[in-house]
């Protein structure tokens, strides 16, 4: 519980964990940019600062921060940073999987995601079941009783803006004795708040959107109960996977304007997606927002907006979808996602080549787009040129 926890989102975003400094009153939370604190006689630790691979006090402030955000007014619930989102994913796999346990996860994962359990989790004894996780029915079929553990999934996905019901899997998660994970990366707490519907643990690439501004790489875990938190902080230690006072830094600092951002991104999508369904050369369009999209309902529940993600299919197949990502100039040609700037790519031979010829394969003639924060008229118009 943090004392910003009953303000709005934006106010949380900026406040919550960031009480001016108490040594100087500084308004931002300093970098603490140290490896070790003095201790007042052996054992005698300032505001249990040690050593920081255990606690520094800028990840403090950022860990109470997403706490805030996604889990406010929850007793117990913590928010842990991580290097990396896959470093956050690995340590939570290590306490929630065991060798010999089983996980049910999405048949539309993100590529890392999926490596992680194929070639790093597997390897070590968890098992996993790839499954369309709107099938609620073979969601309960998947698992095994007495051995999994775990339903992981991402919502919305990546790349196809799949969308899937929280409160329903977390009814079949939680009736098999499981943990329901839920990868919020794409649509940020400020879109939706897995934890308020039913998911024990919130996962983040804070390299996305919660940084923003695709100056640095980072993950999270928001953990909703206590003991189970608790058990994930001891790993986050033991395992040493945590990110350093700048990077803390920037992910705080890049929170700060979530909520404008968002909305901004939203906007733009939306326009985006309205140039897109009406061009002659698009075959499909992939976005929540849209009444077709056989999500809509499920994201208009849960979510706030529908995010500033958009897949699109085009005609001529793989070859014309290539040449369409080297023709836009204000959209860069890149991986990675949620930053101010507009971004595109061919998920197929980029972000997604590593899961090619596995269930997780993704149409060729797909193009991702992460719509930026420009003007919209720009991104239109680029577009438009490049879809000639
Ligand atoms: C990028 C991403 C990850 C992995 O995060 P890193 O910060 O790159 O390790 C996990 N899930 C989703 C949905 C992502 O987009």
């Amino acid at each position: 519980m943090d004392a910003w926890d009953d303000s709005g989102f934006n106010t949380r975003a900026i406040h919550a964990g960031q009480e001016p400094d108490p040594l100087t009153g500084a308004v931002v939370p300093p970098v603490y940019q140290v490896s070790t604190f003095a201790q007042d006689g052996v054992g005698g630790l300032r505001n249990g600062y040690e050593y920081s691979r255990s606690g520094n006090p800028t990840r403090t402030a950022l860990e109470e921060c997403l706490v805030s955000l996604e889990a406010p007014g929850i007793t117990g619930a913590r928010g842990l940073a991580f290097a990396s989102g896959l470093a956050a994913e690995d340590t939570l796999l290590r306490v929630i999987g065991t060798p010999g346990g089983h996980a049910v996860i999405g048949n539309d994962t993100y590529g890392g995601t999926y490596r992680l359990f194929s070639k790093v989790a597997q390897p070590w004894g968890l098992d996993h079941t790839a499954v369309d996780l709107t099938n609620l029915a073979a969601v309960k079929a998947a698992i095994v009783p007495g051995r999994t553990s775990i339903v992981w999934a991402e919502t919305p996905t990546n790349p196809l803006l799949t969308v899937f019901d929280i409160a329903a899997l977390a009814e079949v998660a939680h009736a098999a004795g499981a943990v329901l994970v839920i990868d919020n990366t794409f649509a940020s707490p400020y879109l939706q708040q897995p934890i308020a519907h039913g998911a024990d643990v919130v996962v983040h690439s804070t390299t996305k959107y919660l940084g923003g501004h695709s100056d640095v790489v980072g993950g999270a875990l928001v953990v909703a109960d206590a003991d189970l938190a608790n058990r994930v902080a001891y790993h986050q230690n033991a395992m040493g996977s945590v990110p350093g006072p700048w990077d803390s830094w920037l992910v705080l600092r890049g929170i700060k304007t979530l909520g404008v951002r968002m909305d901004r991104h939203c906007a733009n999508a939306q326009a985006i997606v309205e140039l897109l369904t009406q061009h002659p050369r698009v075959t499909a369009v992939l976005y929540p927002g849209l009444s077709d999209h056989p999500g809509h309902a499920v994201a208009q529940r849960q979510m706030n907006n529908f995010g500033g993600m958009v897949s699109f299919r085009v005609a001529g197949g793989v070859d014309e979808a290539v040449a369409i990502c080297g023709r836009t100039t204000v959209f860069t040609l890149g991986e990675s996602l949620g930053g101010v700037e507009s971004l595109i790519e061919h998920p197929g031979r980029m972000t997604h080549a590593s899961v090619a010829g596995s269930t997780l394969e993704v149409p060729d003639d797909l193009i991702r787009l992460s719509v930026g924060i420009e003007n919209v008229d720009d991104l239109l118009a680029d577009l438009t040129k490049a879809l000639q």
